[in-house]
């Protein structure tokens, strides 16, 4: 019976997809620039987060995104509750040479001042700005500036007329909130603009892009809000931005997570990497380990990606447990190892280097890469 349907079912190679283009086309946005950065209109899925500290507290402000700058970000974005945090502002950009966002929510002036402080792009809530004319006063000062301005819709603050009228995990609510204040900005001339949609749950956001995506050609901000602790909440992040960014779907990302805002920064990178949307940096291939692994395989790996983070040469590195899979995964990375009885082997572009004593193979793996990538470690 089953040699029957297997002789039955005909190969068709031109069904294959071509996994060299993998990622499938992006989604064709409009460009919008964020201080030295291009949102949208085909250019690089940037990674964003936002400081924790008290923006007041401008050393302690300007120290976390210079963190955040060194593991990745190339977009930050600050608290801006009241008119001392609004006046720190230029203080802060001043000092650091990634685009900052100032994010709003209830009060114009906030916007307004930030603005004058000379921010590269501001964040709106529609849910909570108020009236038209605020919204419309904020679009003309922002215009006059040349920043964009992002519709942030979030599930948490929707305007109160759709939040009656929805769920807070209907996606036609965010839709609408999204489509309102972009009428609003279009009538007023205003198109620089950027759009979020963030949800904690996931289908509503996956649902709620793909219907707007239809309707407008502005670029997306990705994001699950309220996402959770690191490892909840970046396989949630992962399987919402990265769902979305796997159809083509999205021009920049934040990773929200409660934790230290630089891990924000390292799963996004992940994320981008994973869908080949980001190639610089290691990207290191190691085997899950089994019964026939005899070397400490499980901290070497995990050691040589901290240690090997801030490379921004592309190298792919194989740490492999035996020789079943090893060599062979080895020799298609640029460099790598692969486990034996107290010993491993070196490889680099498919050629055998030398075997190592374990004790000493993670140190040799590392000189290995620093020689390639012409980076210290
Ligand atoms: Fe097991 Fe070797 Fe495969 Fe690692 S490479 S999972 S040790 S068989």
């Amino acid at each position: 019976m089953s040699r029957n349907i297997s002789s039955s079912r005909k190969r068709n190679d031109k069904t294959n997809p071509d996994l060299d283009e993998y990622p499938p086309p992006r989604r064709k946005s409009r460009a919008v620039k964020a201080g030295n950065v291009i949102i949208g209109g085909g250019f690089p899925v940037s990674i964003q987060s936002m400081t924790n500290t008290d923006t007041c507290d401008i050393p302690a402000t300007v120290n976390q995104i210079h963190q955040l700058e060194e593991a990745g970000c190339e977009i930050i974005r600050v608290a801006v509750p009241n008119e001392m945090a609004a006046a720190c502002l230029g203080q802060i950009k001043k000092q650091i040479s990634i685009p900052l966002v100032a994010d709003i929510h209830f009060s114009h002036k906030l916007a307004l001042n930030a603005i004058k402080e000379g921010v590269d792009k501001i964040r709106i809530n529609p849910g909570n700005i108020g009236d038209n004319r605020k919204v419309k006063e904020v679009a003309r000062a922002a215009a006059e500036a040349g920043i964009p301005l992002r519709i942030g819709v979030n599930s948490g603050s929707l305007p109160e007329k759709l939040s009656k009228k929805y769920s807070h995990s209907d996606p036609r609510a965010f839709v609408t909130a999204a489509l309102d204040e972009i009428e609003l900005l279009e009538k007023n001339n205003f198109k620089n603009i950027v759009i979020s949609l963030k949800s904690s749950n996931i289908a509503c956001t996956l649902a709620a892009h793909k219907i707007l995506a239809q309707q407008v050609d502005y670029p997306f901000h990705l994001g699950i809000t309220e996402a959770g602790t690191e490892f909840a909440g970046s396989i949630k992040s992962a399987i919402g931005i990265g769902s979305l960014l796997a159809t083509g779907i999205g021009d920049t990302i934040r990773v929200s997570l409660t934790a230290d805002p630089v891990r924000e920064i390292v799963v996004a990178k992940q994320i981008l990497k994973a869908l080949n949307l980001k190639k610089d940096g290691i990207e290191v291939i190691s085997c899950p380990t089994c019964g026939r692994c005899q070397i400490d395989l499980i901290d070497i790996a995990r050691s040589v990606e901290e240690k090997t983070r801030h490379i921004k040469t592309p190298l792919k590195v194989a740490v492999m447990g035996c020789v079943v899979n090893g060599p062979g995964e080895a020799r298609a990375a640029d460099v790598g190892i692969a486990g034996g009885a107290g010993f491993g082997t070196l490889f680099a572009h498919g050629e055998i280097l030398r075997k190592v004593p374990e004790k000493e193979l993670e140190q040799a793996l590392l000189a290995e890469i620093s020689r390639l990538t012409g980076e210290d470690i």
